[in-house]
């Protein structure tokens, strides 16, 4: 499962009542994109909860595809928002606060962890190949990343 299944709405009952109908509890449920974030009942919730969603929407979910927001960058968005949370320092439970504060969002810092660590894998595995490519430049930039992750 992608750590992007594993991101939910925080005060999800009391969001839902706000807006007098239910949706799930995950972020990026294709029901919430549609109900939370996609702006029809925004005008129910308090003003604080409306600036975090917008916040979410304004920064997830801002590309012109057709099928947004189910084109998959939303998704893709939300992971360089962690990644660059990563490169900053923060460790997995200080993601997570800063992802509650932000958006109105959160996620369990074990999930977190678990998603940077196979996020470094992967940039290992990616570097090793580029080695052996000798495409000395792009295994240069996957480890300048992998440093960052590390930190
Ligand atoms: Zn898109």
């Amino acid at each position: 499962m992608a750590i992007t299944d594993k991101i939910y709405v925080k005060n999800h009952r009391q969001l839902a009542s706000q807006l007098e109908t239910n949706f799930p509890k995950g972020a990026f449920s294709g029901a919430t994109l549609d109900i939370l974030f996609g702006g029809e009942g925004l005008t129910n919730l308090d003003e604080a909860t409306q600036d975090r969603v917008l916040d979410f929407a304004e920064d997830f979910l801002d590309c012109d595809c057709q099928s947004n927001p189910h084109c998959g960058h939303p998704e893709e968005k939300f992971i360089s928002y962690l990644l660059d949370l990563r490169a900053q320092g923060l460790g997995p439970d200080a993601i997570v606060d800063v992802m509650s504060d932000d958006y109105l969002v959160y996620a369990y810092p074990g999930d977190v962890l678990s998603f940077l660590d196979s996020g470094i894998r992967t940039l290992e595995a990616a570097e090793q190949l580029a080695d052996v490519d000798r495409q000395g430049e792009q295994a240069e930039t996957i480890r300048r990343r992998r440093k960052d992750l590390t930190g």
